[in-house]
Order: C-alpha cells, then structure tokens, then sequence
C-alpha cells in the first residue's frame, strides 16, 4: 500500500506542479499536440484515481493498514507531523465541557478524550472529511460509538451516542451528520466523549478544539513526539514542556525501588505526585517520574 501510495503522491505532485516546474515544462515543450491532449487525458484519469484512493485510504502517508477493529494501536508516530485543521467542522454546537483530557488520579485512570455536555438526540457532526473506520457498541464503555479516519491523518472518536448515522467504510463529509448524542454505555448523564488520535495515539482535543468558542485553536495543530503540549489559558497558544512519563506499580515496590528503577530521587516522586513519606501506594497505581 505504502509504495503505492508514494507513488501517487509523486503523480500528485506531477499534476498540481510541485514537481521542478522546469522538469515538467521541458515534458511539454516537447509533446506534440495529440500528445497533449492524451495527457490530458490520463491526468483526468489519474486524477479520478487519486480522489479515489484519498477516499479509500485517506491520509495513505501516515497508515499502512486499515481496519474495522482497536480505536488504539502501536505505531512508530513520526519525529513531528502537522495537521491541517482547516475545514473543520465543530462535533457540536453545545459548548460545555464536563470533563478534560488526562490522568484522572482519584480515578486512577486516563480520561483519553474531552466530555461536552449534550442532550440526547443533538446532532454530532464530523469533524473533518474522511472514511469511517468503526461503528461499534460497548456496553460497559463507550457505548454506540464511530471512529472516522481524516484525510489530514487525525483519527476522530465520537462516544455514548443515542444513534449512529453511518456505516462502516462510508467516505464523510466534513460537517455531515453521524449520530446522535445520547447517553448510552459507561456515562452518567448524556454527553459527548470525543477523542482525537494521531496513528493511534490519544492527543488532547483540546489542543486542536476549542468547544467553548467553538473554533480550532490555529489553521495547523502540530504533533511532537516526546513533547508535552497544554494549552495555556490566558493566551490561548500551545505550551510545550518535557513529555510526563509515569511508572505503573507492581506488587512489592515501593516509591524508593520506583526512583532507582527510573533514575530520579524520591523527593521528585513526592514532588511530581503530592506525595510524602507518609503516603501508601498499591499496585497498579500510576506514579509520574518526569
Ligand atoms: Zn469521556
């Protein structure tokens, strides 16, 4: 697929001329008229080909495979990659946020997405143009929920819905209608769980939406691996700061075995958890070491 997909690329570049306009215009000085005319041809061809194959593989550079199963995988996300956001379309008009991206340490679970306080029934929209990759229903989670793969390589959850309105590898619009909010799965009370994912890794939706102002926070939203990013309030402009690493506890380590295993001192692990020596901690429990 990947080979293909370079390749069309390369063809892109060839129609819409950011191939060395030199190269190119030396092609056509030396085409006869016919010749022009049968390019014109396979490049209306070409063209409906590629249309095609951003459809059935939309963002082709950045995936290798698709499937209509795992919201999440492991991938080797690229060094940095900047998404587009321009034609978005917000998932909602509703503009509460009831709960935010991230560890949840009184739950001691991460929150992978941004809750929005919806009614049942309202509209939820995609939120770019792409193909859908999953329609599913968890009982105990997520409820009925969609997952559409974006043609600017972001991959967009939309969670607890009352209904869906699309189907498995349906190509979207932005802005086209995809189910309705609800308050079906793990959810008390109805809202939207929404989640974006770069190559199936969670990223906060915040750093490319802002629901209050219902508006992307910039045209481009760029990814950094190793980077963490929050949006500062007063600004509204990406902070970046070192990545947060955290250390899931086993049975029978405690926080000085945790320090020597990720090289930092226990008083960092008192610092960065609002922890002391006092505190008890038990397996499965994440404690954050940078
Ligand atoms: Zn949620």
């Amino acid at each position: 697929m990947k080979t293909l997909t370079k390749a069309i690329y390369l063809a892109v570049g060839l129609l819409f001329g950011t191939v060395p306009a030199l190269y190119s215009q030396d092609m056509l000085a030396a085409q006869s008229p016919l010749d022009k005319q049968m390019e014109m041809i396979d490049s209306i061809a070409l063209r409906d080909m590629l249309l095609n194959e951003t459809a059935i593989f939309p963002a082709g550079e950045l995936y290798d495979t698709w499937t209509n199963d795992r919201i999440r995988f492991n991938a080797e996300l690229p060094d940095s990659f900047r998404v587009d956001l321009r034609g978005f379309t917000m998932p909602t008009t509703n503009t509460k946020i009831t709960d935010i991206f991230g560890y949840r340490p009184r739950r001691r679970r991460v929150h992978n997405g941004l809750d929005i306080k919806v009614q049942k029934g309202d509209t939820i929209y995609a939120a770019f143009d792409g193909k859908v990759r999953i329609t599913s229903f968890q009982r105990r989670g997520y409820g009925h929920y969609v997952v559409i793969r974006h043609n600017n390589g972001i991959e967009t959850v939309y969670a607890h819905l009352s209904k869906k309105l699309v189907t498995e590898d349906e190509i979207v619009k932005s802005g086209q209608p995809i189910g309705l909010g609800g308050n079906t799965g793990r959810s008390t009370g109805s809202h939207l769980h929404f989640e974006t994912l770069l190559m199936g890794k969670n990223i906060n939706p915040a750093l490319m939406f802002d629901f209050e102002r219902q508006d992307v926070t910039n045209d481009f939203y760029t990814y950094r691996k190793g980077v963490h990013q929050e949006i500062d309030k007063k600004s509204g402009k990406i902070v970046e700061s070192a990545e947060k690493l955290y250390h899931k506890v086993r049975q029978g380590e405690s926080l000085s075995t945790i320090a020597r295993k990720c090289g930092v001192s226990v008083n960092t692990l008192y610092r960065l958890n609002k922890m002391n020596s006092k505190t008890v901690i038990r397996p499965g429990q994440r404690i954050r070491y940078r």
